[in-house]
């Protein structure tokens, strides 16, 4: 299964349009979005939890393969990938699990706890932009010399270890940009699923605050 996370807020059409085309070329079972919580010390998201996970929802409903793990979001500690990995990997001791991350993340990956656990639990998948190029030098280059594949296969034949690298469209689409558009009056079409614009204007989650107190 891919586990593909992020704080969503909002979910758009980059994340989705990733989503599917790696679980189409990876020829996942399954892709778990795995919304962030809110750790007391992180910078707090816009929407809610409760909203954030809806939106998700409403996002991935009806999409074969996608599914929501609300598991992070229900935390309120901190939530390593880490122990996500652990808890999920106890829950399916042989399935292969495939972490999906951004180059941008993978080039941070030697600040996260424990990264070097993280292949005794689970494959990474970087989705990058076209043109980007991975590290050839340093841990990161070494890392991928031992476990980088090319290979699709490698993904199904083990349940973790493995590093594969993939560019993936990139709309250029992101949730601040789509969060200061509607709190700049615009409509949000098009950028996002209908359910998820719904929710969005039904609440008015990201509506200006001056505005909304009135
Ligand atoms: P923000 O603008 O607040 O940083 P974001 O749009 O990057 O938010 P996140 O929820 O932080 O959204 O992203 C979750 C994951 O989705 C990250 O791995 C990120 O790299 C990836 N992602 C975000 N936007 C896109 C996009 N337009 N195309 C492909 N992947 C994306």
């Amino acid at each position: 299964m891919g586990i593909f996370g992020g704080t969503f807020d909002p979910i758009h059409y980059g994340h989705l349009r990733t989503a599917f085309e790696l679980i189409e070329l990876l020829r996942l079972p399954e892709m778990r979005f795995m919304p962030a919580g809110n750790p007391p010390h992180r910078e707090r998201t816009v929407a809610s939890n409760a909203l954030r996970l809806a939106m998700v929802e409403a996002a991935t409903a009806g999409q074969p393969g996608f599914v929501v793990d609300g598991r992070e979001i229900a935390k309120t500690g901190p939530s390593y990938s880490v122990e996500t990995l652990a808890e999920l990997r106890a829950e399916h001791p042989r399935r292969p699990l495939c972490l999906i991350i951004g180059m941008d993340a993978f080039l941070g990956l030697p600040n996260w706890h424990r990264w070097r656990d993280l292949f005794g639990l689970a494959h990474l998948v970087v989705a990058h932009r076209p043109g980007w190029r991975a590290p050839t030098m340093g841990p990161l280059g070494e890392l991928l010399v031992d476990r980088g594949t090319g290979r699709v296969s490698d993904l199904h034949e083990s349940p973790c270890g493995r590093i594969y690298i993939h560019a993936v469209t990139q709309l250029e689409i992101s949730s601040t940009e789509v969060r200061s558009l509607i709190a700049a009056g615009r409509d949000p079409r098009f950028l996002m699923p209908d359910g998820v614009r719904r929710i969005i204007l039904e609440t008015g989650c990201y509506a200006r605050k001056d505005e909304t107190r009135g």
